[in-house]
């Protein structure tokens, strides 16, 4: 039975990935299923989202704030607002040239590129312009 509750656990931590595109930090898809879902405690939406970033099911994403977690598998690059910590998918296609080009100058085999485009969302221009 306890096997039987572990799966479940997972589908509905993974489902709670794959539904959004706000690439959600562990806390903010904890806070948004507890509410759900009482009985689903901190830990084991973290160990979850760790079992299904290591199976390669979902994405785990480095920042410069706390982790987020991706529904989207293939290489791409994101932009991120240091004021209010929104994540969007970059619109420009992931460039595989810039893998080739470290290959040629370093002779690394390399398998992909992570990049974070870092500044401030429309949203928070807007909302500092209206405040002056
Ligand atoms: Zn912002
Ligand atoms: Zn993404």
């Amino acid at each position: 039975m306890k096997q039987l509750r572990n799966t479940k656990q997972r589908q509905t931590v993974l489902n709670a990935v794959l539904g959004r595109k706000d690439h959600p930090t562990a806390d903010r898809l904890y806070l948004d299923l507890r509410a759900e879902n009482p009985n689903l405690s901190r830990g084991t939406v973290y160990r979850n989202l760790n079992i299904l970033a290591e199976g390669k099911e979902i994405k785990q994403l480095k920042t410069s704030g706390a982790d987020r977690f991706d529904w989207r598998l293939e290489p791409h690059d994101h932009i991120m607002c240091t004021n209010c910590g929104a994540l969007f998918d970059s619109p420009l296609p992931y460039k595989e040239e810039l893998d080739n080009l470290i290959e040629e100058y370093t002779g690394f085999k390399i398998n992909l590129h992570r990049t974070v485009f870092e500044g401030l969302c429309p949203d928070c221009i807007r909302r500092l312009q209206s405040q002056d």
